[in-house]
């Protein structure tokens, strides 16, 4: 690549989707950064780059530690403190990097020439596959599950729950009257249910789509595609990325039972032109699942069409 940047390579222009009433914000090429925004539920996923609308947001997830989606962390921690917002910002990470974080913070302290003794960290929130879903601190009203993705280094990949209160089946059709009289005798008349409203993947191997069923029934799902070509297939593997024929292979595999409403594709490799991108995407994606599918890429060519749906373009 020679001469000026073209504007989808530019981090620091943020592509935004809607999907299900939730704004998704942010950027995502392969090697260059990733993250995105869902102000509505208070997160952002990866923090390949920290743009100002990110600041304010109080929970982060990063997948892992590659620099292009973690490195941002101390910035959002510093301009937070820098612009007066003393609500304190939430990092979850795999639990396999925290302390690896907690140096990094201190070598760019210590590297600020900040003595060892004066030192402060940002909250880190060591994440395990498949553990116990975690509330969100500040969004009480909301729960993380985070599970395991094959890539080269350790990766999770997290779904948000919204933590809700139902009735108990065996109550459904009672008066209100009689269940309010239930509660004044003091029993539990509700179950708590966790109901998925978005899963999200750093960068994961193909397998990892199918091993983790469960992401095809999150209303809205984030995945990488990071290569698109056929002569691509074999570098995909040995780089445990995701080749777009893996995605066409769940979908197939899944069939009926892929409840995904918003099928949102990212990470694509810096090398394709946008053009490109969504003429690959809209040629391999069944027809039946066509318009779930969204692309999150932007280019002078394409502002329209930034998260047009493929057959819209
Ligand atoms: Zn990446
Ligand atoms: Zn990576």
């Amino acid at each position: 690549m020679s001469g000026s940047c073209p504007d989808h390579l530019n981090a620091l222009q943020q592509v935004q989707l809607t999907a299900n009433n939730l704004t998704l914000a942010g950027f995502s090429i392969s090697g260059l950064a990733t993250y995105l925004q869902v102000p509505e539920l208070d997160v952002v996923f990866d923090l390949g780059e920290c743009p100002l609308s990110a600041v304010p947001i109080d929970h982060v997830f990063l997948t892992h530690a590659h620099g292009d989606h973690a490195r941002c962390v101390p910035r959002h921690w510093q301009l937070r403190r820098m612009l007066g917002n003393a609500r304190p910002a939430i990092y979850f990470l795999p639990e396999a990097i925290r302390e690896a974080y907690a140096r990094l913070i201190a070598a760019e302290a210590r590297f600020e020439d900040v003595a060892e003794d004066r030192i402060t960290y940002p909250t880190l929130v060591g994440m395990v596959a498949d553990g116990a879903p975690v509330e969100l601190p500040h969004r009480k009203d909301l729960r993380v599950r985070a599970f395991p993705v094959h890539h080269s280094v350790p990766s999770l990949g997290y779904t948000i729950l919204a933590h809700k209160k139902k009735l108990r089946p065996e109550l459904h059709g009672l008066p209100g009257a009689e269940i309010a009289r239930l509660r004044r005798a003091g029993e539990d008349v509700s179950i708590e249910v966790l109901d998925p409203l978005i899963t999200f993947i750093g960068d994961c191997d193909g397998p990892s789509l199918l091993a983790q069923r469960h992401i095809w029934s999150s209303p809205i799902l984030v995945i990488e595609a990071t290569f698109l070509d056929a002569e691509e297939r074999d570098l995909a593997r040995l780089k445990l990325h995701t080749h777009l024929d893996e995605i066409v292979h769940a979908l197939e595999v899944i069939g009926d039972d892929v409840t995904v409403e918003h099928l949102v594709l990212k990470h694509f490799s810096m090398r394709y032109p946008p053009a490109h991108v969504f003429a690959a995407v809209r040629a391999a994606i069944p027809a039946r699942f066509a318009d779930r599918v969204k692309i999150l890429l932007s280019g002078p060519e394409l502002d329209e069409r930034a998260g047009a749906r493929i057959d819209d373009v």
